[in-house]
């Protein structure tokens, strides 16, 4: 049977998990946070459902993909790469096969650190347990945007010391120094690189930078943009074969009832793919 990780866990990708279970496919789905949807405080404009909490919608969506036989993993996808027969996706330190992807991962309002784009790779990583033990003994900042990141934190701080910044005000883990103010910019200086937060600069041999999302650039480098949306076809189709996206990914308006649909239609292309491909036998 073949297998099709959906990347995002709220309208788009529930409404596309159920009709590809209806298909025979094998679906997970990767989730690394809230639903936009869950935020909505009352919801009037979805048909059939009135007047009802975001949040409450959320649970019927994600209850029903349950029910219907749909997997469910928490991680933040990383890594999107072409094999031979597939893809494999990155999420902390597993590697998923499958045969599709769909990506339905939201608006992606990710604020970056001026520099940091052209860091990574070359003293800036995305993930801890990946590349940590490379600087093991050596001094690393934990630039952090909540306190989810409490388990990559725990493995850094064990190999190396480390510095703590933070994007948005949380709470910090123990065992780091915690460093006042907001990075604000990056770069590179020989073998190391240089943080800036308020007036203070300091130097590390790599900045772990841990947030909930990851820019698309990262996710997917060849992924064709229209602006800050996915570009799509009329079946959600994206410009790298295999790959699809469904919901607010591909850009205004941003609504539940666009994103379900998307979603619909995004698993009928899906199943067609893998037809044609002689997978989902
Ligand atoms: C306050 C508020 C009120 C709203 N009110 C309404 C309304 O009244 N009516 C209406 O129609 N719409 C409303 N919306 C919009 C609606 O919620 C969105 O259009 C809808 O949720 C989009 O669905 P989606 O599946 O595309 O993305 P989302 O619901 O944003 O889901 C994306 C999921 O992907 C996950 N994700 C992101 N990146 C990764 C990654 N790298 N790896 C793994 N998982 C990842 C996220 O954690 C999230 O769970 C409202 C939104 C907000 C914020």
């Amino acid at each position: 049977m073949a297998h099709v990780l959906i990347i995002g866990g709220g309208p788009a990708g529930c409404s596309a998990a159920l009709t590809l279970r209806l298909r025979d496919a094998d679906v997970t789905i990767l989730r690394s946070g809230a639903s936009a949807l869950e935020k909505a405080k009352r919801v009037d404009n979805y048909p059939g459902l009135p007047e009802m909490a975001g949040s409450d919608m959320q649970k019927g969506f994600t209850q029903q993909a349950e029910k219907a036989g749909v997997k469910f993993q928490n991680g933040l996808a990383r890594l999107i790469q072409k094999t031979r027969r597939g893809f494999t996706v990155l999420a902390g330190e597993d590697m998923i096969k499958c045969d599709a992807v769909l990506l339905a991962t939201g608006i992606g309002r990710i604020a970056r650190i001026a520099g940091e784009d052209a860091l990574v790779g070359q003293g800036v990583s995305y993930c801890a347990t990946c590349d940590g033990m490379l600087y093991k003994g050596r001094p690393v900042a934990v630039v952090c945007q909540d306190a989810s990141f409490k388990e990559d934190v725990d493995f850094l701080k064990g190999i190396c010391p480390v510095d703590y910044y933070m994007e948005k005000p949380h709470e910090a883990p123990e065992g780091v120094v915690l460093v006042p103010g907001k990075p604000t910019a990056i770069r590179a200086e020989g073998e190391r690189v240089i943080l800036t937060a308020g007036e203070q600069e300091k130097a590390y041999d790599c900045v772990f930078i841990l947030r909930p999302a990851v820019a698309l650039s990262t996710l997917l480098p060849k992924l064709e943009m229209n602006g800050e949306a996915v570009k799509v076809d009329e079946k959600m189709r994206t410009s790298v074969e295999g790959v699809f996206a469904a919901g607010d990914i591909t850009g205004a308006p941003y609504q539940a009832a666009r994103a379900v649909g998307q979603g619909n239609t995004a698993a009928l292309a899906i199943a067609q793919y893998l037809n044609e491909k002689g997978e989902n036998k």
